[in-house]
């Protein structure tokens, strides 16, 4: 378990996986390359790459960007979509040459 899951039993929902998380300014997502199988953290920040979605309610938002990693050229295409509470929602994401992990399944080697 995480940092903060220690430090604060329940914060977070057991129910749903981790694929991301929130701290400070910060959200980390964490991918994996469909080609090298490399895994990647990404670090979005909330005040600067995160975009509102005006339609939505409650407040939801969104960021399209392209991620590579240091193992090959291929460049990850993601559009994901966050929550009011910052937390990805995998259903409405897009990700072009990788895929989602949670937070464990980036620690695991
Ligand atoms: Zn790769």
């Amino acid at each position: 378990m995480g940092f903060f899951s220690r430090l604060f039993p329940g914060f977070g929902r057991p129910s749903s996986p981790l694929f991301s998380k929130s701290q400070g300014n910060g959200i980390w997502v964490y991918l994996e390359c469909e080609k090298c199988g490399e895994k990647i953290k990404l670090r979005l920040s909330k005040s600067t790459e995160l975009q509102r979605i005006e339609e939505s309610s409650p407040n939801a938002f969104y960021v399209r960007k392209l991620v590579m990693g240091e193992k090959c050229f291929t460049r990850i295409e993601v559009q994901l979509q966050f929550d009011q509470s910052y937390r990805i929602m995998p259903d409405l994401c897009e990700i072009n040459n990788g895929t989602l992990l949670t937070e464990q399944e980036y620690e695991e080697n």
